[in-house]
């Protein structure tokens, strides 16, 4: 029985002769349901139209996305230090050809998540790899394809090696989760944000909401808990949802400066009232 995919938002169900006859990720407030309705699709027909795109983004950090863009339109982040390979967040297609790829660059040896909105086909790229899926055990409830690969971590932060970290930051979603490589960008430092932390449209700033697609935004304590979250760490670069959204230098700073311009807008302060 087929596996299909929401082709709102990408997430993939549990099998079933027929699509489900909704998806809980769209009808939740953070997603919508498109006007022309609920659609889906499944891996087999997607890869009719859809390829994998590759950019280097540095040495050592490969994005990744669906061309044309598929769904919410997210890229991936292949983040390859000495001991090992994490695919940060995760697209829904998965071809042949992107198998090969990344085979010769050393294949996938974790995956890793930010939120459920990016779990998409994750079972699939789990087993074409032969890899665990880390999630965050607080997003236990939006798991739509429950798998022996998948493991729940609780807590704040989950070490992988090579100063891999996932951070659990909150915010869109209760266990919304980052991830820092202490040698990435040289060895300054670089964050993979997914949304949790978005780099804003100027590429100059950082932005934080519950549902990006309805405006619903955070509190005031929320935002300054993902700064206290990120505090203990080092990092030069951030990497946001998309391919170009990307803070390219004193990422840290701008993070602290965004923290604080958007608890001045909630707050009223500051101009903002
Ligand atoms: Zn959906
Ligand atoms: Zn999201």
């Amino acid at each position: 029985m087929p596996h299909f995919i929401c082709t709102a938002c990408g997430m993939q169900y549990a099998e079933s002769a027929s699509p489900p006859a909704q998806c809980l990720i769209c009808e939740e407030e953070r997603q919508y349901i498109p006007p022309r309705g609920q659609t889906w699709t499944t891996l087999a027909a997607l890869a009719q139209g859809h390829m994998i795109a590759f950019r280097e983004h540095e040495p050592r950090v490969i994005g990744l996305g669906a061309q044309p863009s598929f769904a919410i339109g997210q890229r991936a982040v292949l983040v390859r230090s000495e001991n090992g390979n994490v695919l940060w967040d995760c697209i829904a297609p998965l071809d042949a050809a992107a198998v090969s790829l990344i085979k010769g660059l050393g294949g996938i040896d974790a995956i890793a998540i930010s939120h459920p909105h990016f779990y998409t086909t994750m079972v699939e790229w789990a087993h074409a790899f032969e890899c665990p899926v880390h999630l965050n055990a607080a997003d236990r409830q939006w798991i739509m394809r429950p798998d022996p690969a998948i493991r729940l971590w609780e807590g704040e932060t989950l070490k992988l090696w090579d100063g891999v970290t996932l951070v659990r930051c909150g915010g869109h979603f209760e266990g919304g989760t980052v991830l820092h490589w202490a040698g990435g960008a040289g060895g300054r430092g670089l964050v993979c944000a997914g949304d949790i932390v978005t780099v804003c449209t100027d590429r100059k700033w950082m932005t934080f909401m519950r549902s990006y697609p309805n405006f619903i935004p955070l509190s005031a304590a929320a935002v300054k808990h993902i700064g206290q979250a990120l505090a203990p760490f080092a990092f030069e670069v951030l990497y946001g949802h998309y391919f170009d959204r990307v803070i390219a230098h004193d990422a840290k700073n701008v993070l602290a400066k965004s923290v604080e311009r958007y608890v001045a807008a909630i707050e009223g302060r500051r101009g903002y009232g």
